[in-house]
């Protein structure tokens, strides 16, 4: 329990209406978008300035207080729960732009900047901020920055951490350090790179500096429609194979599109297996060969219609749709667990295969919509929080869908983290050894386990106990 002189102090320095403790206000902080575990901290302050987060961190320091930053809280994998930590520290009010320098194509922002609205500040002068996740009208760049956030344009562009040169940390005991910066090589260790990933267990990022991208100058965005997503998903290696890069390669299948068709009645054939948006951009005069030979490959492939966006409004809806399937899927069914894994893209069918099979044995409904071109899988597993059991089939499903990604040669996640979801996975991937280096690494930036314990990996030994998050079912 915090005791109540440490309640006083966070108020007198982020002020009274910056630090919640009401049970009913904390209920908003209790888990992220990863529903299936929860925890309620006790404090959850929100500082108006990065000095006087700074501050907020000295405190915690000085009277030896775990704490989690909290961005948007729209992390897959329970990043952000307070997990033996009482305080939850969010940077949602840390949403200055600091600097454009649009001559040297870079931004200065503040952590709790949202990801779009980057690339809404330089649109007008034809530039964007690259990583572009389906979350990107509410998920901060501090919480990119931290799960190395993709997105569906990750396969031609890059991960966060390709266009981050350098970010302000706010560490464990309140020391502010200046990690890369303006230049694009900094002499000795990249510790820029170290940083994004971490999840939030080094401290907390209060400003990051952006590079900033020309916005291509043409777009083609297709459209192909499959009865089978075996034979989509044989047409996105046949893609690839063939030398052509698109800007995006997304699979959405039969589940995703009925339930998007119904929210947002884009056209979509609700009887086909699977459809593909296939983006290509670049100079405009060498895109519609590119088009043309991309379409040629989806009729190859047993694409039954293949159509081209007409004008910037189709592609806009398109892209909508896509990229709001998450959100659609809630008219399917009470509850939702987004999952987050990774094949070789020749993998695609068997991984597929395999999730069908799951979701018969445990007789749950998995749709699945995804970025095919990286391979990154997203089985969405429909549920009733209500039922224990469903719970727990979830639980299981999910588990052995991670175990055959890893069996076919992939990850347990490709962008959304280990957060606490896949602690019991990581040993799947790497060694006791593997792990206990990467602990070791934790300790330079964090020696007490004091920010964000209990996330990525057990920490026996650490100076806190690890306890479970609460659970809808014991597992
Ligand atoms: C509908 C939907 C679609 C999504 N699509 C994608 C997608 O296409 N690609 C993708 O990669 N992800 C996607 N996500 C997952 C999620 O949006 C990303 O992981 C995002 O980066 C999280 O940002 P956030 O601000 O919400 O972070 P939070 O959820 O608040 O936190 C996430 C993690 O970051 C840490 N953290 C947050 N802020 C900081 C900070 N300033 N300093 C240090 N650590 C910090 C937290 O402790 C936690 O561990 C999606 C989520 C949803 C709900």
């Amino acid at each position: 329990m915090l005791s109540a002189h440490v309640g006083d102090a966070l108020r007198a320095i982020a002020g009274d209406d910056a630090v919640i403790t009401r049970p009913s206000e904390l209920r908003v902080y209790e888990c992220d978008g990863y529903t299936i575990e929860k925890s309620l901290p006790e404090v959850v302050v929100l500082p108006r300035s990065a000095e006087a987060l700074v501050e907020v961190v000295r405190l915690l320091h000085r009277e030896q207080v775990a704490f989690v930053p909290r961005g948007a809280g729209t992390g897959l994998s329970g990043g952000c729960l307070a997990l033996d930590a009482p305080v939850v520290v969010g940077t949602s009010r840390l949403t200055r732009i600091v600097e454009i320098d649009l001559a040297n194509r870079r931004a200065v922002v503040e952590a709790g900047v949202v990801n779009l609205w980057v690339s809404n500040a330089v649109k007008d002068r034809g530039l964007c901020y690259a990583p572009d996740p389906s979350s990107q009208m509410a998920c901060t760049i501090g919480g990119n920055v931290a799960e190395n956030s993709g997105g569906p344009h990750t396969l031609k562009y890059g991960v966060t951490t390709n266009h981050v040169l350098g970010v302000e940390l706010v560490l464990p005991t309140g020391d502010v350090v200046q990690l890369g910066g303006a230049v694009e090589d900094v002499p000795g260790y990249d510790l820029t790179g170290l940083a994004v990933g971490a999840e939030g267990t080094f401290g907390i990022v209060t400003k990051a500096t952006l590079r900033l991208i020309r916005q291509p100058a043409a777009w083609k965005t297709l459209l192909a429609v499959f009865e089978t997503v075996e034979d989509a998903t044989a047409t996105v290696s046949g893609i690839i194979a063939a030398g052509v890069v698109p800007a995006a390669l997304e699979m959405m299948d039969q589940l995703i599109i009925e339930a998007v068709e119904a929210a947002f009645h884009f056209g979509f054939p609700t009887d086909a297996g699977a459809v593909l948006i296939v983006e290509l951009d670049g100079l405009a005069a060498g895109l519609e060969p590119q088009a043309q030979q991309v379409a040629e490959i989806c009729r190859a492939h047993r694409a039954r219609a293949v159509s081209v966006a007409r004008d910037e409004t189709e592609r806009a809806a398109l892209w909508k749709s896509r990229k709001r399937a998450f959100g659609a899927v809630g008219r399917l069914a009470p509850n939702y667990c987004t999952q987050d894994g990774v094949v070789p893209r020749t993998k695609l069918p068997d991984i597929l295969r395999r999730i069908v099979e799951i979701g018969q044995r445990y007789a749950l409904r998995i749709g699945n919509v995804f970025h095919a071109g990286d391979g990154n899988i997203h089985p969405i597993i429909l549920y009733d929080e209500r039922d224990a059991d469903q719970v727990r089939r979830v639980l299981d499903a999910g588990r052995e869908i991670l175990e055959a990604c890893v069996a076919l040669g992939g990850s347990v996640t490709g962008e959304h983290g280990v957060g606490v979801e896949k602690i019991a996975q990581m040993p799947l991937l790497f060694s006791p050894d593997d792990l206990l280096v990467m602990s070791d690494l934790r300790r330079v930036f964090d020696p007490a386990l004091r920010c964000n314990p209990g996330k990525i990996f057990p920490t026996p030994g650490g100076c806190v106990e690890t306890t479970r998050p609460h659970r809808q079912v014991a597992s």
